[in-house]
């Protein structure tokens, strides 16, 4: 079954309400190893993308997820809000003028963020960052993919995949971001932006599990 562009609408909505809700989570999570903001930053960035949703969700699947990177580089500050406005603003151009996604098409968008994050970030995986939930997250639903599974499976692998990836990050020591000033005792601590994307990308496979049941 494909996702929809009103999926895609609920996707964000979904991402809003579970961010809102982690907020204080999140910003435990980035009081260790950060500033105490993580959780605040992309509340307030979600809320601002849900006050312009009304605006683009009768537009094509692009349209709504560029919507989201434009507001939340503009609203987010820290590193999370241009690394996430950055990955959405490339799934949006990945998914430009569709209005359904196939299993391939959910990788190449999902693959596209990850490059964004990738280009501005300058990062890679193990060091304990975002690309630490995300990169094996996607590599699962590819593998579900070219196994021609289905699009709640493929969903699901790549949720649980990046919680791994996020419990993951804790014996990680940070080189990139504000954690790394800390060196070696960012060591024992969960990434709070690792955490953030697998929210993100569990919200995606709760929407189309809700769906298919
Ligand atoms: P800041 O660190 O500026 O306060 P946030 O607290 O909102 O920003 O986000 C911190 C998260 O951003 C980290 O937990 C990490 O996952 C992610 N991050 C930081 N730098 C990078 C980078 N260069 N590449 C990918 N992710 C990064
Ligand atoms: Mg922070």
């Amino acid at each position: 079954m494909p996702v929809t562009t009103e999926d895609v609408v609920r996707w964000i909505t979904r991402v809003a309400a579970v961010l809102h809700e982690n907020r204080g989570y999140l910003t435990q999570l980035d009081s260790p190893i950060g500033d105490a903001d993580h959780g605040i930053n992309l509340d307030r960035g979600f809320q601002a993308v849900m006050d312009k949703l009304p605006t683009v969700a009768n537009m094509d699947i692009g349209s709504i997820l560029k919507m989201v990177g434009t507001t939340l580089v503009s609203t987010v500050g820290g590193a999370a809000g241009p690394l996430y406005g950055t990955a959405f603003l490339r799934a949006g151009m990945a998914t430009s003028g569709k209005n359904e996604l196939y299993e391939a098409d959910v990788v190449s968008m999902l693959e596209a963020a990850l490059e964004g994050i990738k280009a501005r970030g300058k990062a890679q995986p193990g060091e304990k960052t975002m690309l630490d939930a995300l990169t094996p997250a996607i590599a699962a639903m590819k593998e579900v993919e070219q196994q021609h599974g289905s699009m709640a499976q493929l969903l699901q692998r790549g949720s649980d995949a990046a919680e791994t990836g996020m419990k993951a990050t804790i014996p990680l020591r940070a080189t990139k971001g504000r954690a790394s000033y800390l060196g070696a005792r960012s060591i024992g601590h969960q990434d709070p932006g690792a955490t953030s994307s697998w929210l993100i990308l569990k919200s995606l496979a709760e929407t189309c599990a809700q769906k298919s049941r």
